[in-house]
């Protein structure tokens, strides 16, 4: 089974991105922060799973996208991470892409445009 890492400090985004990704079979895993987001990472990684795809939001209390992606490509060259953006956020689309970010989706985004990112990121 594949688990997917979704990070966003809104509860709604993170429940919409789990829905649109509820018919791939996936093990899903939430955390609100970029912070949170490591450490639930580091604890899969524990337990001798690997995380198939990190999907980030960029504004976060604590942590956020940016450093998080940042972060994780310290220890992690190759998993995607894929960046929930709205177009207020634009500018950070370089920005993601600097720290190690694997491709975006702007929010609100269709579910199946969600569907199809994930899909070409992990090629499931
Ligand atoms: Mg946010």
């Amino acid at each position: 089974m594949k688990h997917i890492m979704i990070i966003d400090d809104s509860p709604t985004i993170r429940m919409s991105v789990e829905y649109a990704l509820s018919g791939l079979g996936f093990s899903m895993h939430h955390a609100e922060n970029g912070s949170d987001g490591l450490e639930e990472v580091k604890n899969i990684k524990g337990t001798g799973v690997d995380v198939a795809l990190c999907i980030v939001d960029i504004n976060m209390p604590v942590m956020d996208g940016i450093t998080f992606i940042g972060e994780f490509r310290k220890t992690d060259r190759f998993t995607p991470v894929l960046v929930l953006t709205t177009e207020a956020e634009e500018l950070k689309i370089k920005e993601g892409r600097v720290a190690g970010a694997s491709g975006w989706i702007l929010k609100p985004f269709r579910k199946q445009d969600m569907l199809n990112v994930v899909q070409k990121l992990i090629r499931c």
